[in-house]
């Protein structure tokens, strides 16, 4: 069953003189309940905005979002109700605590803004660092500054927690982390998905740890959507060229080396107004005429459990695999 469902989702930034950031252009995806979808894309991609506008942080010019069928902001579900149901944990474990609260005041701060009283929203603060590794008894009174990197994220993982929410999105949030502490964190995250029914977007630029915790993967380019469907499918057998790309960047699991510096050929991607047709047309290898012309739409592929928006991947487009000679 769908949790969120996001219906062509879209938001730009007007720059004047005409240029418009398209950051996320009729966006599409569904989130099931209790999964794991990863984000993945260079940054620019849109990933970013795409999880402000899902937590309603930004409002969004056009499109739509069901959350366990209703729509947000809607007379059944009040963006109010939507905003305590969906929570996110940023990268920046530093600015996302108030430095002159402590630990467990930092988590009973959300629920006491939603009316429960002190006594109950520290003792529930305490609960969550217990859950989340963190002994209350050593550290429910330390200031964030007291911490280790880690163990702020740990406490902006129980922070998130604290209004007990359904949707948890995690931008970049385990990205500043050493590698060992990384794991750690990773391997709490899914305990806690488990143990409270939670279901994650994961946003990342590091394609292994997506492949770790994702149950299905969405990939995006110049504020699009190129390719989405399940993990191992998506990872052994990518179908759109963009996906083919990242994956073939992708470094190995050598720690000095994990991030996407220059992946690909051709012009970086910029989402001031980005190419006609397909976006990533200017950078594939496999671009026909066709490309730069009409924009590919979302079409299934491989198992039927995928999408990928690429011209030759839909069959009787007469593009599909083989490069028609006028463009050889
Ligand atoms: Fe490449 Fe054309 Fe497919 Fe776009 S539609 S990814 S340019 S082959
Ligand atoms: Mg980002």
């Amino acid at each position: 069953t769908p949790l969120l469902e996001a219906r062509t989702l879209t938001k730009h930034f007007p720059l004047g003189r005409g240029a418009v950031v398209r950051a996320v252009d009729g966006v599409d995806f569904t989130v099931m309940k209790g999964e794991t979808l990863g984000v993945v894309g260079e940054s620019g991609c849109g990933k970013s905005t795409t999880a402000r506008v899902v937590m309603q942080l930004i409002p969004q010019d056009e499109g739509q979002m069901l959350f366990d069928g209703e729509a947000v902001g809607s007379s059944a579900l009040s963006l109010k109700d939507y905003r305590r149901q969906a929570q996110m944990v940023f990268q920046d474990s530093f600015a996302s605590l108030n430095p002159r609260l402590t630990i467990e005041d930092s988590i009973a701060f959300g629920p006491m803004v939603h009316g429960v009283p002190k006594s109950g929203a520290i003792l529930r603060a305490r609960d969550l660092l217990a859950r989340v590794g963190l002994d209350p008894a050593r550290f429910a009174a330390r200031y964030p500054h007291e911490l280790s990197g880690g163990q702020r994220q740990r406490v902006n993982i129980a922070r998130a927690l604290a209004l007990g929410p359904r949707l948890v999105i995690l931008d970049e949030a385990v990205s500043a982390l050493d590698k060992s502490v990384e794991a750690q964190v990773l391997n709490l995250l899914m305990d806690l998905r488990e143990e409270f029914g939670l279901t994650y977007i994961f946003i990342s630029h590091d394609l292994n740890v997506v492949r770790f915790i994702s149950d299905r993967v969405m990939v995006m380019y110049l504020g699009e959507v190129v390719e989405i469907g399940p993990v191992e499918e998506l990872y052994d057998d990518p179908r759109h060229p963009y996906t083919k790309a990242l994956l073939s960047a992708m470094p190995s699991m050598d720690p000095d080396n994990r991030t996407m510096e220059a992946p690909l050929a051709g012009d970086p991607p910029n989402p001031i107004n980005p190419p006609e047709g397909c976006r990533f047309h200017p950078r594939c290898p496999q671009a026909q005429t066709i490309c730069s012309k009409a924009k590919p739409a979302l079409t299934p592929v491989g198992a039927g459990q995928r999408l990928a928006a690429c011209h030759m991947e839909i069959p009787g487009s007469g593009h599909s695999r083989a490069p028609a000679l006028e463009d050889a």
